[in-house]
């Protein structure tokens, strides 16, 4: 009997042995795969195609340097806002999201080399009736940018916070193509939408809403990792600096950014 239970045990130790094995050839594989972040609301950096795959500028570039570098990838849809929490708790390894590097989010997590430059635009809809000349028109109309964006806090810290827009006529949105949605509908949902200049220039290609003003803020783009993932890092950057030396980058701007 005793016996029996000796053997029994040897099996079962066995048996977590190779399980244990088997796992662990699992996480293996698994630290080739890098999971990539973004918020898919964002011509023409981010969005979903007809066939609501992920596309645009930021997907194909980081795509790129990874896969040359022997990573496989995989991307994941998430609110803009959520990107940072979601990259610190391990959930996805790098966002591409046309971010901009700022000193509160350097706190936060490591960017990239800059790979792309913007400013902020305001969007109304064509023939709406909005007059918007200058910033201080602004106050006249229900304003909307996305939460947790740089636009959000252009509005929140120069109009906002200095009382040239109360408060009521800020509107805040999870998803920047619902706040282009809602300024489609008209001034009675929102009057005009603070978004990064490369974008509202590729939602006025629709012919629905036009760009009336451009505010200078100075951004670059990165793309961010985990504080102290310095080796995922100097792999984007080392594959930033490679892309960028070939045509591909050429061809990237050309397909993304002309018509
Ligand atoms: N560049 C802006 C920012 O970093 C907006 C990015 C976005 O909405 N995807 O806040």
């Amino acid at each position: 009997m005793e016996k029996k239970n000796k053997i029994l045990s040897i099996t079962l130790v066995l048996a977590m042995l190779i399980g244990t094995v088997a796992l662990s050839g699992c996480t293996q594989e698994d630290e080739n795969k890098i999971i990539i972040g973004t918020s898919a609301d964002f011509p023409p950096f981010e969005f979903k195609a007809a066939n609501q795959t992920i596309v645009g500028f930021d997907i194909d570039l980081i795509k790129k340097i990874l896969t040359d570098q022997g990573y496989t990838v995989e991307v994941q849809d998430i609110g803009f806002d959520s990107l940072i929490p979601s990259l610190q708790t391990d959930k996805i390894d790098v966002i591409a999201a046309a971010m901009t590097i700022t000193d509160e989010r350097l706190l936060e997590v490591d960017f990239s080399n800059p790979y792309y430059d913007a400013n902020q635009a305001v969007l109304v809809k064509v023939d709406s009736g909005v007059n918007i000349t200058k910033i201080q028109d602004l106050k006249n109309y229900t304003i909307g940018a996305q939460t947790g964006t740089t636009g959000w806090a252009w509005v929140n810290d120069t109009l906002v916070a200095t009382g040239n827009l109360s408060e009521d006529k800020f509107r805040s949105y999870e998803l920047y193509t619902d706040a282009v949605a809602d300024l489609i509908i008209g001034p009675s949902r929102v009057g005009a939408v603070v978004i990064d200049s490369p974008v509202a220039q590729a939602f006025a290609k629709s012919g629905d809403v036009r760009i009336v003003l451009n505010i200078t803020t100075n951004e670059n783009y990165g793309f961010a990792v985990k504080k102290g993932n310095t080796e995922l890092l100097a792999k984007i950057n080392t594959g930033l600096a490679g892309v960028k030396a070939t045509a591909y980058w050429e061809d990237l701007i050309e397909k993304y950014f002309t018509t």
